[in-house]
């Protein structure tokens, strides 16, 4: 039997306010516990919330940013459960009249292919607190300076077809979302939370399997391999004469064990009703007007644009435009070596093997985007090689200069493009490597482009690196056919 994935996601971001989505509490991440919640945030009997109109407009943009419809009436309503970090003892979120309507996201499969997935909608709610398991002996801890903060709900259609489509999707998210700076994309704080929701089905079933619904993945790598156990799961189970039943599951990544949390049976009632301390939201055109203005340029259009002005490949563009500091960088780096290709190299090569050997983010990086274009200037002027400039990147890196001109000039890594110089060199190579050059020249023709290397690797080595190698070459060509 063949069998057919399919996929919807439902993602919480955070969204990037200074302060709560009903109150004036701070929403900075690492406070020490419940130093962050005030009465509204503790829902203490008396309070109004108030709501943050910032939230309201990064939802907007969010809705912009993907082509969906903005609902110009929205509403809060009351979604009532108990657990211990929430306690109102009920989450303000929006239900009938979420404020962001349908919308798409496309995204670029690792063959080149392009797909268009559906959003259903996108709604504003608010984060609850956190239960604190460790530290506490044969209790909980509960930290509510989480609580009230900003998210934005978003639902896609059961669109994504298999794990490589939901990570390309998750990713192109992160993307959207960061660009438009309504979030940090930090998925190790929990800006970005994942659950999804996953079914199979035989090939060319019409109607949809029974799903499952695994929740609160942090990383991309984590959804993955999410996905690819519980579709195996849920194949193994049907092959085995069983049958999928509707659940919440949890799936832990640092163990990568899934297990069931609870069945669609247990499922709350959650009597939502409209908020009554909150008018519905009415959005007018002068406030869309604004907000459209503000606009960044789109992921897409970015990619586009590095192609056409630039000449990037396909691949590259998609790397650089996908994040806004990563984009800011290749544009900056490029303005100063005036080279997009040397710059792009540089970036997704050195830079990015550098970045994540030291885990941090480009915005921290100690080669800057001017450092790095000086020195791919120097390469282009053939000052120095492109192997040297490896060392002189790792000198930069290190803190030790702020130029590439400086390391140059203090290590003396200038490269020989002297002819004299560097003849001398060759005729001292060729001397004390007598028997290699009776070989050679014994070769036929199509054996010495292969052995020339040889005298290249002695003529470099000798000259530390330095010699510039195209006239190397060249000029051992020349001696040794004669
Ligand atoms: P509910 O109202 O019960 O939350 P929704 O219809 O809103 O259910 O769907 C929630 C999420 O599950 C959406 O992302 C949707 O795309 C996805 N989904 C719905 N049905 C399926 C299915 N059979 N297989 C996989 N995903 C599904
Ligand atoms: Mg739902």
């Amino acid at each position: 039997m063949q069998w057919e994935t399919v996929i919807g996601l439902e993602i919480h971001v955070q969204l990037a306010t200074k302060t709560k989505i009903f109150s004036g509490a701070s929403t900075a991440f690492g406070a020490t516990p419940n130093t962050q919640a005030c009465a509204v945030d503790l829902g203490l009997p008396g309070i109004l919330p108030v709501v943050n109109e910032e939230a309201i407009n990064m939802a907007i943009k969010f809705g912009l940013g993907i082509d969906a419809e903005i609902n110009k009436v929205n509403v809060f309503e009351r979604k009532n459960y108990f657990y211990p970090d929430l306690p109102k003892g009920y989450q303000t979120t929006q239900l009938e009249k979420p404020i962001v309507g349908a919308g798409h996201v496309d995204i670029t499969l690792a063959d080149g292919s392009t797909k268009s997935i559906r959003i259903h909608h996108a709604h504003l709610e608010e984060d609850a607190g956190k239960s604190l398991h460790e530290d506490f002996h044969g209790m909980s801890g509960i930290d509510l300076n989480r609580a009230g903060t900003p998210l934005i709900e978003i639902v896609t259609e059961p669109d994504i077809r298999n794990a490589e489509e939901a990570v390309a999707f998750a990713k192109k998210l992160h993307s959207i979302v960061t660009t438009l700076g309504i979030c940090d994309g930090d998925m190790s704080q929990g800006s970005m939370r994942f659950d999804v929701n996953v079914s199979v089905r035989p090939k060319g079933q019409k109607e949809f399997g029974t799903r499952t619904e695994t929740k609160n993945l942090n990383s991309f790598k984590f959804m993955e391999a999410a996905i690819l156990k519980e579709v195996e799961r849920q194949i193994d189970l049907i092959e085995d004469g069983g049958t999928v039943i509707q659940e919440t599951r949890l799936y832990n990544g640092d163990t990568g064990e899934a297990r069931s949390m609870r069945s669609k049976e247990e499922a709350n009632d959650y009597r939502y009703f409209p908020c009554p301390d909150l008018l519905p939201v009415i959005i007018d055109d002068s406030c869309l007007e604004k907000l459209q203005a503000e606009m960044p340029e789109m992921p897409d259009a970015k990619k586009a644009r590095f192609i056409a002005d630039f000449g990037l490949s396909d691949y590259d563009a998609e790397i650089l435009s996908a994040d806004q500091a990563t984009a800011n960088y290749f544009e900056a780096a490029t303005r100063a070596s005036d080279d997009a290709k040397l710059s792009a190299n540089w970036i997704m090569g050195e830079l990015s093997k550098s970045l994540n050997q030291n885990s941090i983010s480009i915005t921290e990086s100690p080669v800057t985007a001017d450092m790095l274009g000086g020195l791919i200037k120097r390469i282009k002027d053939n000052t120095i090689s492109g192997k040297i400039a490896k060392e002189v990147f790792e000198v930069l890196w290190q803190g030790e200069c702020s130029t590439a001109d400086e390391v140059i000039e203090k290590k003396g890594l200038k490269q020989v493009t002297d002819t004299g110089a560097i003849e001398a060199m060759i005729d001292e190579v060729l001397a004390s490597n007598a028997q290699q050059v009776e070989n050679y020249r014994a070769a036929p023709d199509d054996k010495r482009g292969k052995m020339i290397g040889f005298f290249v690797g002695q003529c470099m080595k000798a000259s530390k690196g330095k010699a510039n190698p195209g006239m190397v070459n060249q000029i051992l060509k020349q001696k040794l056919d004669g």
